[in-house]
């Protein structure tokens, strides 16, 4: 893959360079005409002004020189300056050479020169000023006297004195123009060009570290310097150069060449130089620049673009660099793509259930086998080269598979189908389905087989084909069923409609049903009536009761306190067993007469409990001390049995009632033997209770009995002879006490055995 994947890289690289070089020399050959472009435009910048200076140094100098002149002759020309010299001339008058010398000290004032000398027509000088400059030299001597021999005005050119002091002169005749007879006279003036003459050629006209105007004539085969120069001290005229050196400005402008010109400096530097004559004098002028200087803007702007045109060289080789690598990026992405479609492909192919095979339409020889065939056949893929189709056919022969094949080498079917069957290299057989096609491929037109192993599908179609025949037999039994309950559901139908007879009876037995029902409403209603007229009556029967009560309970009170009196006042026997009797039924009447009036209190609703704490062992023993003495006169036992100290919840006078009522029942019935109260703490209904056990060995009561002694005037053995006085209100009333203290009364006896009543309270809890 890493091998593959160096090929397009290899493919892109020369183009991608050659892009690259194309590109960058077009940058280059760019920024190198921009470059020229502004060279020449520089160059011919310096040159302009080269020339421009070196003219204006020149006008100046010619200005400068015929200045100096003119002021000069017109002074010397000066009529009264003559007439004294004339004047002089003639007797020596000391008073025309003080004007004279007094004319030339105001000629020196006026102009730069230093020393002004009068000559006489003999040569020898008359005046000088300053009077006492030191005097010129041989040298000049002779060059003055030469002159005066020509009687012209000169100049004197630049030369240096014997104490080495530069010198410029000016020679003028003095004469009288009008009459040449007259005697004649001589001015030399001289000036110092240091000072006059050299810093005014010095003047540069812009800011320059090596611009430079310098005088230049010609002395024998040698240029000279007339003025100082900039970066050579040697005195002016001591400098020479041959006129050999033809590439150094100062000869190139001797030799007569005007104009700029890159030249070499008396320094041997590279300069730029713009060379002329000076008119009318043996001077040139030349006006030069250090070449480095002058081309410096040139070198920034050289470094400007070639930086600019580097830039834009990286920048360019970058995106070209980059496009390059985004297409190669793609290629190889298209190129993954497509090898892993290829191999997907072939992978399919490959691992294709179906076996396919690949042969040359000529000789038949298999080419290509799949990887399914090779392993459903057995044979290597060496040995199958080596066989066509009709080897592995056994039912078609050689003749039989090129008419088959016919249509397809001609061209009129793209594909056909059929099935036969396959031999392995192990002899077995197996059916297949072939799809047989004529494809063109990059090495000719080639067969390809596409086989199906159709074994599991005959094996389908054949259980296909004995389910559908189980399914028929099935259908037919079905269909038999089908009647049979075609039958059932006729007589399903006749049951039905007698259901629905059935129905309307029972419908019609409803409705009679209901009218019985709302006769019962209706009865109901009135025996509901009946019910509140009854509890009214009962209600009026209750208050009647406590009225009479009370009116019974006032007298018989007097009557026992009485009799009480009577017993004891009585005289014999028979009086005191009467006053006896009488108190005894006044007490019973008294019992009686309490017991309706407690009744009358239940039934009325007027009995208010008055909840407390209430201590059973105390009570208990109250109530036994109470019924000690009846006891012990029945000859009874009568003791209380209290091993733990309980506390109930309840009223406790009604409580007091209750066990009173129990205890004298327990006496009233008990012939021998004894009365216990007990008192235990018990459990149930998820609750704590007090239980008031009053146990007795008297007569007891029969099973049947038990219910109906707790009923309002009802009594054990009712009917038989009345042994025992009673009302039948005493268990009654203690029952409904003890239910309004949410308590309650149970009973377990047993006919002549004795009886147990327990007394239920809710145990009060702090
Ligand atoms: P009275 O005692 O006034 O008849 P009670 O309501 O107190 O009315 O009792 C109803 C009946 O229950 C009594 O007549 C009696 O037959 C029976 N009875 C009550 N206590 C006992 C007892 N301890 N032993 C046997 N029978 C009793």
């Amino acid at each position: 893959m890493s091998s593959d994947a160096n090929s397009p890289r290899q493919k892109f690289s020369p183009t991608l360079i050659f892009v690259l070089i194309a590109v960058n020399l077009v940058f280059m050959s760019t920024g190198g005409l921009i470059y020229r472009n502004q060279k020449e435009g520089l160059k011919n910048g310096i040159g302009q002004n080269l020339n421009a200076i070196a003219n204006l140094k020149i006008i100046s100098i010619r200005e400068w020189l015929k200045d100096r002149k003119l002021t000069i002759q017109s002074l010397v020309e000066n009529e009264a300056f003559y007439e004294h010299y004339k004047s002089f001339c003639e007797d020596s008058d000391n008073k025309d050479l003080e004007s004279l010398n007094s004319s030339l000290r105001t000629i020196l004032i006026d102009t730069n020169y230093d020393q002004a000398i009068l000559y006489n027509q003999d040569k020898n000088p008359i005046a000088v000023q300053p009077r006492f400059a030191p005097l010129i030299g041989q040298q000049v001597n002779r060059v003055l006297k030469m002159m005066m021999d020509t009687d012209t005005t000169q100049f004197i050119d630049i030369y240096e004195d014997p104490e080495n002091v530069f010198h410029m002169g000016l020679f003028i005749t003095l004469k009288d123009l009008t009459n040449p007879a007259k005697p004649k006279g001589y001015v030399f003036v001289r000036i110092n060009p240091e000072i006059a003459f050299y810093p005014y050629l010095q003047e540069w006209p812009a800011v320059s570290n090596t611009a430079e105007t310098l005088i230049g004539k010609q002395i024998g085969d040698s240029a000279v310097f007339l003025n100082r120069l900039r970066f050579d001290k040697e005195a002016p005229l001591q400098r020479k150069i041959s006129m050999k050196d033809t590439t150094v400005a100062v000869v190139m402008a001797l030799r007569g060449r005007t104009g700029v010109s890159e030249a070499l400096d008396y320094r041997g530097i590279r300069v730029v130089a713009a060379t002329r004559k000076i008119p009318d004098s043996p001077w040139v002028l030349v006006a030069r620049q250090d070449y480095n200087e002058a081309y410096q803007p040139v070198r920034e702007k050289l470094t400007f673009v070639l930086l600019g045109m580097f830039s834009i060289m990286v920048l360019a080789s970058f995106i070209i660099f980059w496009v390059f690598r985004q297409q190669g990026l793609t290629f190889y992405r298209n190129a993954y793509r497509s090898e892993k479609q290829r191999n997907w492909l072939q992978n399919l192919i490959e691992q294709s259930i179906n076996e396919i095979y690949v042969f040359d339409p000529e000789t038949l020889k298999f080419s290509f086998v799949n990887q399914s065939a090779l392993r459903n056949m057995g044979y290597t893929m060496e040995e199958l080269r080596r066989m066509t189709p009709v080897d592995i056919k056994p039912l078609v022969s050689y003749e039989q598979f090129h008419s088959l094949v016919m249509p397809l080498r001609a061209g009129t079917l793209p594909v056909i189908q059929f099935q036969t069957v396959h031999r392995r290299k192990d002899n077995s057989e197996y059916p297949v389905e072939v799809f047989l096609q004529l494809l063109d491929s990059d090495s000719g037109k080639v067969f390809l087989a596409m086989i199906n192993d159709i074994t599991v599908r005959r094996q389908a179609e054949k259980l296909v084909a004995d389910q559908q025949e189980e399914l028929e037999t099935k259908n037919l039994e079905l269909a038999a069923l089908n009647e049979e309950l075609q039958t059932t559901n006729e007589e399903l139908q006749t049951t039905n409609e007698e259901l629905i007879q059935s129905d309307e009876e029972l419908r019609v037995t409803n409705e009679e049903l209901q009218l019985s029902n709302n006769r019962m409403i209706y009865l109901n209603t009135d025996l509901t009536k009946a019910k509140e007229i009854a509890e009214k009556a009962n209600r009026l029967k209750s208050r009647f009761l406590a009225n009479m009560s009370h009116e019974i309970r006032t007298p018989l009170n007097g009557i026992l306190g009485f009799s009480e009196l009577l017993a004891e006042v009585a005289e014999n026997e028979e009086q005191s067993r009467m006053a006896d009797i009488i108190i005894s039924s006044g007490h019973r009447l008294l019992d009686t007469v309490n017991s309706i009036l407690d009744i009358s209190a239940l039934e009325s609703g007027s009995v208010l409990v008055n909840y407390s704490s209430v201590r059973l062992s105390e009570l208990v023993k109250e109530s036994c001390g109470l019924y000690a003495a009846i006891a012990i006169k029945k000859g009874l036992e009568l003791r209380h049995n209290v091993t733990e100290e309980i506390f109930a919840l309840g009223d406790e006078s009604l409580i007091h009632k209750v066990v009173n009522n129990l205890i004298n029942n327990a006496i009233k019935y008990t012939n021998k033997g004894l009365i216990e109260i007990r008192i235990e703490k018990d459990y149930h209904d998820n609750k704590a209770w007090a239980a008031i056990h009053v146990v007795d060995t008297g007569i007891g009561i029969p099973l049947e009995e038990q219910e109906i002694i707790f009923e309002e005037f009802r009594q054990a053995s009712e009917g038989l002879t009345k042994k025992h006085a009673g009302s039948g209100l005493g268990l009654n009333i203690s029952k409904r006490f003890a239910q309004a203290m949410n308590g309650t009364i149970t009973l377990k006896s047993k006919k002549g055995e004795g009886s147990v009543f327990t007394l239920w309270l809710p145990v009060y809890e702090d």
